[in-house]
């Protein structure tokens, strides 16, 4: 049990001749010097299967930094049946022996394993020590040792209501009976953490499928948390093919819930294809999704610390490559504030470097694979071809050694054009100019022309503007920020997640989240 609020990891600094650096350098070393086997993980019990791929490093492609076997739809159904069975047993695991086992965890990624996280992050996921550092240590502790926290919090049995002396009522949170799928993204190594290891703690058993472009991070993760002693068989490691998973578990009648992040599209996919099934399931499974964002960063026209609004702006559209969902990507400027803003972002967008992320000076890596490059790409020519928008800044792409795609800036004329609308999950920034006096029109334009409402920001020094857009923006982002940056939610300060198209809103980082997974029952004892 854990009755102190837990303080946040702290951010460590990779200083010149520091140990921490020392120690990072020997990890990436390590790391690229072989080629990792990564088997699939049922129980006790590794396959190392006929089907496999190879996880290459973003930034130079040729460089296969893990062989990656797939399990087959007969493993997967495997793992199923191990996984139902499993949790019979586990969630009559006491909560505090559980909760030891997650804070162990947390000490030894906090500790013993934080520069191999970092590493495997860097390599595979082509994040920048700093950007690893807040993902793969800072935000995977965090949320390790919150949601022990929160668990804690909610089982402390405090009254439901005035309590008679005849009885007493408390409620306490049970596992779900089957299994959990946890469906995870390549962008954060510490929301596969969140997304396979949450929903266990609570006490359910879980299939954890990581992205195909995150492994190594993700098996890594997975390592740590046996040695910390969690049990074979309660979380299963699972890449495979995400139609040969989804369908595995969607026809499964065990199938407890699925806790996603990723895109619109797969996360519709699953819906249908549980809501074909629903009648076979013994419970209504739990839909849990973070599907990404068109995310804002709008400005007021008292604003007037220019200086700090395209910092904030470039570190949100552009660090990671725009790949985090809270990334902004559109932005509203009035027109008597563009010609200094729009300055200030060419200066600091072009002494931006896009190279290998281990480098200290780099700023920003390769964009994930190749997919993600085409798309992105697609997108910058698109705008190269269009009369009515125009690329002021960056627009290379090169994918002859790693796919690295240039921070780009692109003006608008349309406020509804696609660019303003679909995400991108890129270095694109598209940028619409406003008449001052059109303001309120602007503001009308921003919660409505996308589907998604996952982040925003204001900049302005105007208060009843700023009171004003708290109302307005209301439904526009599940996190909201006035005078900062779309990004850098942290655990325990601010839980994160959008409704409509962005999600389910489940804001994991926050309190309800442990409760969300799991199946309270509710107890009413009688003195007789
Ligand atoms: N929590 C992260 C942030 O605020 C983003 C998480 C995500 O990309 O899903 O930047």
């Amino acid at each position: 049990f854990c009755s102190e609020m837990p303080q946040n990891e702290p951010i460590l600094g990779y200083m010149k001749n520091s140990k921490e650096r020392e120690q990072l350098e020997a990890a990436i070393k390590h790391l690229r010097s072989c080629t990792d086997e990564i088997p699939v993980v049922i129980g006790d019990n590794e396959y190392r299967t006929g089907d496999y791929f190879y996880q290459v490093m973003p930034h130079d492609h040729h460089h296969k930094l893990a062989k990656v076997y797939k399990a087959t739809p007969d493993l997967i159904n495997l793992a199923i049946k191990v996984a139902t069975e499993t949790q019979r047993c586990w969630e009559f695991v006491p909560l505090n022996q559980r909760a030891a086992i997650w804070n162990r965890a947390a000490d030894l990624m906090a500790f013993d394993y934080r520069q191999i996280l970092n590493a495997a992050t860097m390599l595979g996921q082509s994040k920048t020590v700093i950007q690893a550092e807040i993902d793969s240590a800072a935000e995977l502790i965090d949320f390790f040792r919150f949601n022990v926290y929160y668990l804690s919090q909610a089982t402390l049995n405090k009254p439901l209501s005035p309590q008679p002396a005849q009885w007493r009522n408390f409620m306490r949170f049970r596992g779900i009976d089957g299994f959990m799928a946890a469906i995870t993204p390549f962008n954060f190594t510490a929301i596969g953490g969140n997304l396979a290891y949450t929903p266990a703690l609570v006490g359910n058993a879980v299939l954890w499928k990581p992205s195909g472009t995150a492994v190594l991070s993700n098996w890594h993760v997975f390592k740590i948390c046996r040695e910390a002693g969690v049990p074979a068989g309660v979380v299963n490691f699972i890449p495979s093919e995400p139609v040969d998973f989804g369908r595995a578990i969607t026809t499964s009648p065990y199938l407890a819930g699925i806790n996603f992040t990723g895109s619109p599209k797969t996360f519709n996919w699953l819906w249908v294809e549980v809501g074909k099934n629903i009648e076979s399931y013994i419970n209504y499974p739990k839909m849990i999704g973070e599907c990404g964002g068109k995310n804002f960063h709008f400005v007021h026209p008292s604003e007037t610390d220019i200086e700090s609004v395209v910092n904030f702006t470039i570190r949100s559209a552009f660090e990671y490559s725009g790949q985090k969902c809270s990334a902004c990507s559109r932005m509203y400027v009035p027109h008597s504030l563009w010609p200094k803003i729009e300055c200030g972002l060419k200066e600091k967008v072009t002494s931006l470097i896009v190279d290998d992320p281990t480098k200290y000076d780099t700023f920003t890596g390769a964009v994930i694979d190749n997919l993600s490059f085409k798309k992105i790409k697609d997108y910058i020519m698109y705008a190269k071809n269009n009369s009515g928008l125009q690329v002021i800044a960056g627009g290379k792409c090169d994918d002859s050694i790693g796919y690295f795609i240039e921070p780009t800036i692109i003006l608008t004329r349309n406020p509804h054009d696609k660019l303003m609308k679909e995400e991108i999950f890129g270095p694109v920034l598209t940028v619409f100019v406003y008449l001052d006096r059109d303001i309120q029109k602007t503001m009308e334009l921003v919660g409505c022309s996308t589907n998604f409402a996952l982040t925003g920001a204001v900049f302005a020094k105007d208060e009843k503007f700023l009171k004003c857009a708290l109302e307005m923006f209301k439904m526009a982002a599940g996190n909201f920020y006035i005078n900062d940056k779309s990004t850098g939610s942290v655990v325990g300060q601010q839980p994160f997640g959008g409704a409509r198209l962005s999600g389910t809103n489940d804001k994991p980082g926050g309190p309800y989240y442990p409760i969300r997974l799991s199946n309270p029952q509710v107890i009413k004892e009688t003195y007789i």
